[in-house]
């Protein structure tokens, strides 16, 4: 007997790999960062009080927010503190969207706005993404519904919305817009929405640590818009939703953007050597602008279809995702980590899909 409420009751949960804590794997399973954090975050670490434990956090998140307000020349009150932006997405579902207000989404997207949709027995629907993945924007805004959600650039398929083509939709949208730029930081601080939120009262974007800032366990995201968008999120977090030790290592990090800026570069470049292979070896690769990638391997008898490949590379010690889902299910996706991680994964390709 579950004691649940029926909308609970039906929940597909978000699908969670076990963690593999012992460092033997090669993960490319989850868009963590293959490089650890900057060495200032990790000196800040190494040196925090016994206070960061005993006393509750700064429930205003003030020198964090304050952090990133000056990194992105805003005011503090422009900006919420999430546990991860996880938490976020689900206070983005319990406050603007219900049973009669709906939101609407492209399809495929991250699966986790799916289930925080389903928890807050939201309403939500979704507008397939073309044949190439690119998002139908008009499609989007003729759904009509109160928040358009984003993930831009897109996850899985890391396809790419200009600023202009987001200024669009806010511009034209009758309801909120929100955009998760989880992976920003790959594409290039250019392409952000952020600067549009001091602009468009109707917007707003979802940033986090955990990707391009090695940050993934911390769980830090934030929020940026409107004061009075940002003051409605501050009711439907969870109060001391991050701790001190977090926060403090999160604004560490945005301290050190060479850091930050290094290591994207070299998983940008990373990424588009591997790409260069995995075409040869006769993979289809959906164009990224992310630190990972989508892609369809070969279809040649008697090499592995893709939950094949996924198997295969994990008796190999090297974790890569497989959806199942519609318009996924013959690809996988490979975070991009190391150059020497990527050459042994490539050199394991090579053998699995021979001939080319
Ligand atoms: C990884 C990711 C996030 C970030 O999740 P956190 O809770 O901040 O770790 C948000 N949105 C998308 C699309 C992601 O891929």
């Amino acid at each position: 007997m579950t004691y649940a409420l029926p909308h609970i009751e039906q929940i597909t949960p978000y699908p969670v790999t076990e963690a593999s804590l012992d460092g033997s794997m090669i993960k490319l399973d989850q868009n963590e960062s293959p490089f650890p954090p900057s060495q200032q975050v990790i000196h800040l670490m190494a040196n925090l009080g016994e206070q960061v434990m005993r006393q509750y956090p700064d429930a205003a998140a003030g020198r964090l927010r304050d952090t990133i307000a000056a990194h992105y020349c805003l005011s503090r009150d422009c900006i919420v503190i999430g546990s991860g932006s996880s938490e976020l997405i689900t206070a983005l579902f319990r406050t603007f969207v219900d049973q009669r207000r709906s939101a609407v989404m492209p399809y495929p997207t991250f699966a986790l706005y799916q289930v925080a949709a389903e928890a807050a027995n939201a309403s939500m629907s979704f507008i397939p993404t073309r044949d190439d993945y690119t998002i139908d924007t008009e499609a989007l805004l003729n759904a009509d519904a109160a928040v358009i959600a984003l993930v831009n650039p897109n996850a899985p398929t890391g396809r790419l919305l200009t600023r202009d083509q987001i200024e669009a939709i806010v511009r034209r949208a009758r309801g909120l817009v929100c955009i998760d730029e989880a992976y920003m930081d790959f594409a290039g601080e250019e392409h952000s929405a952020i600067p549009l939120t001091q602009q468009y009262d109707n917007l707003v974007v979802l940033r986090t640590f955990s990707k391009a800032y090695a940050l993934s366990g911390a769980r830090i995201g934030y929020a940026i818009g409107s004061p009075a968008i940002i003051k409605a999120f501050e009711k439907t977090k969870t109060v001391y939703n991050v701790s001190s030790i977090s926060m403090a290592l999160a604004a560490q990090a945005m301290l050190d953007q060479s850091h930050m800026l290094t290591t994207v570069a070299a998983i940008c470049a990373t990424r588009d050597r591997f790409i260069a292979e995995l075409i040869k070896i006769g993979f289809d690769v959906v164009p990224s602008q992310t630190n990972f990638i989508l892609c369809t391997p070969p279809a040649r008898e008697g090499c592995p279809n893709a939950p094949q490949l996924v198997r295969l590379l994990a008796d190999n010690g090297i974790a890569i995702r497989y959806f199942n889902a519609a318009r996924l299910q013959d690809k996988v996706r490979i975070s991009i980590g190391t150059d020497e991680q990527m050459t042994e994964l490539t050199s394991l390709l090579r053998s699995f899909y021979p001939y080319a």
